[in-house]
């Protein structure tokens, strides 16, 4: 079932949107060479529990930690730990909260330290699909169009769009219907209307999209060993089209 949020549902979103872009710019800073992704994943619990929100990731299926960093050939849900982070890895940090009983759900990736030519240039290329797709959530348009204007972009960069792993619905779950897919038809799919809030989520694979799941259970790593890059923003469809909640500060 498909719920479409009230504008003052929306005005909620729209703060747990503010406090995790906040908590992810927060986050971003702190990437350096010798940090352990188990120190940023303390960071977001303190960023997260200073605003007063819920770290939704903890405990969400049974993942153990408040937000998940993929490093490299990681494409997402990379469990925090001892790694330390190294010059020149590509870093992406998953978060999601809960305000007031709704929920947020977004991330980024970012170079640690100097990115090499080829892996800024698969950060550049997904920031773009992640811009396009939001673009076509608008009302009249349907959930194939997004998927489609970020697939159409990916693979004329010589680039793969992971199948497997799905951008969705966001509202009191942080997993609600309509799925929404990196690939796509257009004019195919649910239609996008006022009140639907979704979480667009590109992971954009460097050779193959093909993934396979870690003994951990979680992370999800390319294929071919190929590295991935991932970023998502909650947004909201309003009559003038999408409203990105999840924006960093600025
Ligand atoms: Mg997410
Ligand atoms: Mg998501």
């Amino acid at each position: 079932m498909i719920t479409l949020k009230r504008p003052e549902e929306i005005a909620v979103m729209r703060q747990a949107g503010r406090y995790l872009g906040e908590v992810l710019a927060e986050l971003r800073e702190l990437v350096r060479p010798g940090i352990t992704t188990l120190d940023l994943d303390r960071a977001a619990d303190r960023a997260i529990r200073r605003r007063g929100c819920i770290p939704g990731f903890l405990g969400y299926e049974g993942f153990p930690r408040h937000l998940c960093i993929s490093v490299n050939e990681e494409v997402v849900h990379g469990i925090p730990g001892r790694r330390r982070l190294q010059d020149g890895d590509l870093v992406s940090l998953d978060c999601g909260l809960v305000h007031q009983g709704w929920w947020a759900d977004a991330g980024l990736s970012v170079g640690c330290g100097t990115l090499a030519p080829a892996a800024q240039r698969l950060l550049d290329v997904t920031n773009e699909a992640l811009r396009r797709g939001v673009a076509q959530a608008r009302p009249g348009n349907r959930i194939g169009d997004i998927g489609h204007a970020v697939q159409e972009y990916v693979e004329a960069q010589g680039f793969g769009v992971v199948r497997q792993y799905v951008g969705h619905g966001i509202g009191r779950d942080m997993h609600e219907e309509p799925q929404v897919p990196n690939y796509g038809r257009p004019g195919r799919g649910v239609e996008i209307r006022r009140g639907l809030c979704l979480a667009i989520e590109p992971m954009v694979n460097e050779r193959s999209p093909e993934t396979r799941v870690q003994p951990d259970g979680w992370t999800v790593v390319t294929a071919d060993g190929g590295w991935a890059c991932y970023a998502e923003h909650t947004v909201a469809i309003t009559d003038e089209g999408p409203e990105i909640l999840t924006l960093p500060p600025d």
